[in-house]
């Protein structure tokens, strides 16, 4: 499962409406133990925790490639079983990263990883200029709080403390940070103010804190969040502080004291001049893709990621334990190995459902579901064809019985399969209706096609190096999948298909994290684009992107006076917005440039 994109909103139990099914097909019950075996096998060392572009992710390619070739079930992908796409995998220091600093009487060139460390998110090569101390770099508009009023950064690089005015928090009414807290909040809106570049400084320490710089490929963001970003170490800032005359401690104090914003200029003898030098690592990964035939070419996909964060470079939830391996036994060796059981369980059906069945296990997931958003771009078999989307993501932690199903207000016979299929299970089930979560059944449900989601819960070793195969509570999950294996035989041999319904509260997950994503604008974005900027895959039906003419397929590239390159750009731009607001966004339609006026409403 993805990173902090979780949504907790579950509705409450939807009203029982019990619709007998005539009794299908009878299917066989599955396995705890060789579902657990599966689960240990993916989750072994020797898998490396399976992140993409790794070898340990091509082996458990292997494995499930093999298995679907003793079942006899057919090849679905675009080579055999595997349907290829590239990913970014991270990013790279090269040799030539520079900070040289000019002062009044110095020169130094500062040393990479020890006084100065890029960011992967930094754009490349050279920029040099006069300096700029901008507080928190922080333009808050709700707390009437801009460290960039009456001070002129353009062209310039500003020198910004690293999180916010003590503050925020209380006029926020929580205890947290803002969003203005974020690095990649402070490179926007630094770029959007006119600077070239950002240098970071850690500023004020807790009781016994060492002033350490950020372990380069820590900190995920766009590939390239379109200025200069860089950390220096505190003393070094502080040196330019003196050369100013005053402390940046002091400075800081005051800042925090008063909520008000202290910026400067440095005097002019200070000058600095950065090269950065990063690589961006590229990795081709594999879907896997296997067919069960049925009577039809009308197909039922039952489907789980089988990638997951590898040693925990990006998005471990474990900081201190990155470079050891994530095993991801629950996320998400416990779907694949579902799928897995459910193709050993259904094989034998060859021929004999009315549908077919469309295994699939993705790659890419925990990098932003490019997998499944890699399908439905170019599906291996017709999308009209498809039914309904059945995904697995974290399965193995049944615990009290509790399981969750998501996307029940997708499809029109869900309900009446559920109650159907629910009924001698063990189960307590919570039932949502939208189909937007963090996992791959999103990029279906954006392409209209019902989905279900079968999950049981976030965990305390969600994201670490202790989610391990010994936690999984495999008697649970066999009978859980039993009851999705009636649920897609169900809905493979029904009379009827169930047709998808649009679930009207159901808000589509947005990048960025922090809470609160700002006015309703209405869009569902495109998880396979990452840059040049923000395609939609569809626009809500009365939404304010749809009343203002916006189309799936448009990629939006200016909001207000905001260029958009990605995600993050158009997540920062919506949540400096106000409801109410009417907003002038470009958008390319096959290229052609489009402008619309979108009046932001109230998220309902
Ligand atoms: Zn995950």
């Amino acid at each position: 499962m993805l990173n902090g994109m979780w949504s907790r909103r579950y509705l409450p139990a939807i009203a029982a409406v019990l619709f007998l099914v005539s009794a299908s097909t009878s299917v066989p019950q599955a396995d705890p133990s060789r579902y657990l075996d599966d689960v240990k096998s993916l989750s072994s060392p020797d898998m490396e925790g399976r992140g993409d572009g790794t070898r340990g992710l091509t082996r458990a390619e292997h494995l499930i490639e093999k298995r679907y070739k003793e079942l006899g079930l057919q090849p679905a992908g675009v080579r055999g079983y595997e349907q290829s796409f590239s990913v970014i995998t991270g990013a790279r220091l090269k040799s030539n990263n520079h900070l040289k600093v000019e002062g009044p009487d110095s020169k130094a060139d500062l040393k990479i990883n020890q006084d100065f460390v890029p960011f992967s998110f930094s754009s490349l090569g050279q920029v040099a200029g006069l300096v700029v101390f901008t507080g928190y770099g922080a333009t808050a508009e709700e707390f009437n709080y801009d460290d960039y009023a009456g001070v002129d950064v353009k062209d310039k690089i500003v020198v910004v403390l690293r999180y916010e005015p003590a503050g925020f928090a209380e006029k926020s009414g929580n205890h947290g940070l803002t969003r203005h807290s974020q690095l990649i909040t402070k490179a926007i809106n630094a770029r959007n103010q006119g600077a070239k570049a950002v240098v970071v400084v850690n500023g004020k320490l807790g009781d016994g804190e060492e002033d350490l710089l950020t372990r380069f490929g820590s900190v995920s963001g766009p590939e390239d969040v379109g200025i200069v970003f860089v950390q220096v170490k505190n003393a070094v800032a502080e040196s330019w502080f003196q050369s100013a005359g005053k402390s940046m401690k002091e400075v800081q104090d005051q800042i925090n004291a008063s909520t008000k914003p202290v910026s400067f200029v440095f005097p002019d003898t200070l000058h600095l001049s950065l090269h950065i030098d990063i690589e961006t690592m590229h990795a081709t990964v594999n879907n896997v893709l296997a067919w069960l035939p049925g009577q039809t070419d009308e197909y039922v996909i039952v489907g789980a990621h089988y990638d997951h964060l590898g040693r925990g470079n990006f998005d471990s939830l474990a900081p201190s334990q990155i470079g050891q391996i994530h095993p991801g036994a629950d996320d998400n060796a416990s779907g694949t190995a579902g799928v897995l059981e459910l193709a050993r369980l259904l094989a034998p059906q060859r021929g004999q459902l009315k549908r077919s069945i469309l295994f699939m296990d993705f790659a890419g997931e925990e990098l932003g579901l490019l997998g499944s958003a890699a399908w439905v771009k170019d599906p291996t078999r017709p999308l009209a064809k498809a039914v309904a989307m059945i995904n697995m993501d974290m399965i193995g932690r049944i615990k009290d019985e509790k399981v969750y199903i998501g996307g029940v207000g997708t499809g029109s016979t869900f309900k009446s399969v559920l109650e159907q299929a629910q009924k001698d299970t063990p189960f307590k089930i919570e039932y949502s209706a939208g189909g937007y979560a963090s996992s791959d059944h999103t990029s279906f449900v954006s392409k209209k096609i019902p989905v279900l989601f079968f999950f049981s819960g976030l965990h305390s070793d969600y994201h670490k190096p202790s989610d391990t195969w010994d936690k999984i509570n495999a008697p649970s999950a066999a009978r859980l999948l039993d009851l999705v294996g009636n649920v897609a035989v169900q809905v493979a041999s029904a009379p009827e298909a169930p047709t998808f319904q649009v679930v009207a509260e159901d808000k589509p997950v947005t990048a960025g994290g922090g809470g609160g994503y700002g006015p309703y604008f209405g869009s569902i974005p495109d998880f396979g684009q990452t840059e040049n900027g923000v395609k939609f895959s569809d626009v809500k039906p009365n939404s304010p992107a749809a009343k203002a003419g916006l189309k799936g397929g448009d990629v939006l590239v200016q909001f207000g006076d905001k260029p958009i390159k990605n995600l993050y750009d158009f997540t920062d731009a919506l949540r400096r917005s106000k409801v109410g607001d009417v907003v002038e966004v470009k958008v390319l339609r096959d290229g052609q440039p489009v402008t619309a006026s979108v009046k932001l409403e109230q998220r309902k």
